[in-house]
């Protein structure tokens, strides 16, 4: 444990369960200092997010869902009330119909799309735009993304086009809330194995796709992406905004590598 964060009050919204992204960022905030506040999307997941939060010392628990105007603005009601400031906010939430995330991009239907890119997208841009008020000492904004924005990848269909999105608006949220020194930034993370990959085609062989070709060889842990996550949340980053921070053991670097590099 250190004290890089300590003091510092974050907000993590897109804990499904001890496997998502967004728990692993909150495990090192935590163990760097911070004190956390937690949303769910929907009751059944109360029940795992509840004792997650308990672990890490939180009793703010809030119930989320970003499409519902109502649930946003009490979260950000009740961190005004209990905390009154706010100085970061990390959002892992992502959704498009699982049956569109296999097949051709081509095909996806139009409430589809609109629903993955409100979700996958404009929610970020909400959440920052109600979160800029209460930074009053500055602040640190982070969402998660993927390489399938960049490049194409088997069955990432919408969800590349609403991350593409969601990595243009970082320039752009970066740009408008610079001046009251809130940083906004993304990290595309490596295939990991959590709930929401669970609905996209053909992963486990993209994992190893990754772990062949990648420059270190293997897939990123939990833990990989955790530590990152807090890099860029705490004051170590704070000459970084309007970044797209790769944590893919590098894959995205690589065009091809020496035939009989890569472990059998
Ligand atoms: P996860 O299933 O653990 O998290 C997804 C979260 O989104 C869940 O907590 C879910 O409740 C939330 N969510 C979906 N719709 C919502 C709504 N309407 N309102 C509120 N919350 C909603 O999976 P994860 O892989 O940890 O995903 C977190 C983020 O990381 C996503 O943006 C995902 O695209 C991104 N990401 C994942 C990978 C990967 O390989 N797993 C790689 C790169 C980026």
């Amino acid at each position: 444990a250190t004290s890089l964060m300590a003091g510092k009050k974050g907000l993590i919204m897109g804990v499904a369960n001890d496997k998502s992204i967004a728990w692993a960022i909150a495990k090192a905030a935590r163990e760097a200092g911070a004190e956390l506040a937690f949303t769910y999307q929907g009751d059944a997941l109360l029940k795992r997010v509840k004792p997650l939060a308990e672990s890490v010392g939180s009793d703010f628990v809030v119930p989320c869902d970003v499409t519902d105007e109502a649930s946003m603005d009490a979260v950000f009601a009740e961190v005004e009330k209990r905390w009154g400031k706010l100085d970061f906010v990390l959002h892992g939430i992502a959704w498009a119909d699982k049956d569109q995330l296999k097949g051709r991009y081509v095909d996806t239907t139009l409430d589809n799309f609109s629903r993955s890119l409100q979700i996958s997208c404009f929610s970020f841009t909400d959440v920052c735009r109600r979160a800029a008020p209460l930074m009053t000492d500055g602040g640190s904004l982070l969402t998660l993304t993927y390489y399938g924005a960049e490049r194409v990848m088997p069955h990432y269909n919408v969800m590349g086009v609403a991350k593409a999105a969601l990595e243009a608006s970082v320039r752009y949220l970066a740009t408008d809330l610079g001046e009251d020194n809130i940083r906004v930034n993304s990290l595309s993370a490596g295939p990991i194995k959590t709930l929401a990959a669970s609905g996209i085609g053909d992963f486990r062989q993209i994992l190893r796709w990754n772990e062949l070709n990648a420059p270190l060889r293997r897939n990123v842990s939990l833990d990989d992406v955790g530590k990152s996550g807090m890099y860029l949340l705490s004051d170590l980053s704070s000459g970084v905004t309007g970044e797209n921070h790769h944590v893919d053991c590098g894959y995205h670097t690589v065009g091809m590598l020496e035939p009989d590099s890569a472990p059998q």
